[in-house]
């Protein structure tokens, strides 16, 4: 701190840019490479973030970090930071299952949302990317994040059909296109909070679908499942084994949700709560009565894998929201699996816990307890 350096107007315009510091400061007028101690508390904020030492100081790590090709959606350090502070206070949660906002992660500021789960997207670019990067494989690769986030969240992703309008338009595009975020140097791609559904690839990046990449190649299905994060409403992540994780590095993959990914949460969608209220009108129900809403019930069990696929798909709508001996027995194995009493009934206790945000990934009835099973690996 109270040094100079010619690099200083610089880091300021990096700082604001990616959301460490407030875009109303301006250095003093009459010193503008003056590092100053606005200008070293920023950087410790970032330091705090990327896990590195805070020193304050712009040591070698610091700047390796800061030089790193990454996504062009600014961090939210405050939100993630406070969080993790509150996790100190409070402890970490008791129960594995229902994970709250408390992680790594973020949602945007204001928690923009989805009115809906199933969203469509279609591919708008404005520019071809260099090194030949084909339309074919882009497309391969966005089913592929759709599928990611489809597996794992309570949204489905689908490409549009013609004459459909898209929730999400997706393409290549090249320094200025129109959006007032210029694609520069170290940006890869960025994307828009709920529900704009912009997301944006820059063409002057050499992306690759390969499984093995070279040394200056990105990979399309890490920064697609990124983005459309971001598209689902996510905020970047302090976990590094995170897709969320704001850096990507050239000529590695990284093409399944780790770390506090898999947290997708039913809030992420303002029809949580919505399902929230079917639950709260749904309470005290049990075997033989019809009421509208059961259906959601079914396909929560069916999602979280308290129920098969037949049992939902045999369904219609004259028998979709009567409660059966099907729904009763996938009840009793919910309830049997959070150690409640098994009712079998939509008893309060039961509406209470199947209402509170959750892992995105089901349960798996003879597993370890407080483990998620994803991908055919277990994740903590
Ligand atoms: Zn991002
Ligand atoms: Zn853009």
């Amino acid at each position: 701190m109270g040094q100079t350096a010619k690099g200083i107007p610089e880091l300021i315009r990096y700082l604001k840019r990616f959301g460490y510091l407030n875009k109303e400061y301006s250095p003093d007028d009459n010193n503008q490479e003056l590092y100053d101690e606005v200008l070293e508390s920023a950087v410790k904020l970032y330091q705090t973030f990327f896990k590195l030492n805070v020193t304050g100081k712009l040591d070698s790590e610091t700047i390796e970090v800061m030089a790193k090709v990454r996504c062009g959606v600014p961090d939210n350090p405050v939100q993630v930071l406070s969080k993790k502070k509150q996790e100190a206070i409070h402890g970490k949660q008791k129960h594995k299952y229902l994970i709250n906002i408390g992680a790594d992660y973020a949602f945007f500021p204001g928690s923009p949302k989805w009115g809906y789960f199933e969203l469509t997207y279609r591919i708008e670019s404005s520019a071809e990317p260099v090194g030949g990067f084909t339309v074919e494989e882009f497309e391969d690769a966005l089913g592929r994040a759709a599928i990611e986030w489809s597996d794992n969240s309570m949204f489905t992703i689908e490409e549009a059909a013609g004459g459909v309008e898209p929730s999400i338009r997706t393409g290549f595009h090249r320094g200025d296109h129109g959006d007032g975020f210029v694609f520069t140097n170290p940006t890869l791609a960025h994307a828009f909070a709920p529900s704009d559904g912009r997301m944006h690839f820059n063409a002057d990046k050499h992306w690759s679908i390969n499984d093995t990449l070279t040394r200056d190649q990105f990979d399309i299905v890490w920064t697609a499942i990124h983005e459309l994060g971001h598209v689902l409403g996510l905020d970047h992540s302090v976990d590094p084994n995170a897709v969320m994780f704001p850096t990507v590095d050239p000529g590695t993959t990284k093409r399944n949700l780790g770390g506090d990914d898999i947290q997708v949460l039913l809030n992420m969608s303002s029809n949580a709560q919505s399902f929230e209220e079917v639950l709260t009108s749904l309470q005290g129900m049990s075997k033989g009565q019809t009421a509208q809403g059961l259906h959601e019930v079914r396909q929560y069990l069916y999602r979280f894998g308290y129920l098969n696929e037949k049992d939902i798909t045999s369904l219609n709508d004259s028998n979709k929201d009567y409660f059966d001996d099907v729904l009763e027995s996938a009840l009793k194995r919910y309830q049997k699996y959070f150690g409640l009493n098994i009712s079998g009934n939509l008893d309060s206790a039961t509406i209470k816990l199947m209402a509170k945000p959750r892992c995105g990934v089901p349960d798996v009835m003879e597993s370890d307890a407080g483990k998620c099973y994803l991908s055919g690996k277990f994740v903590n």
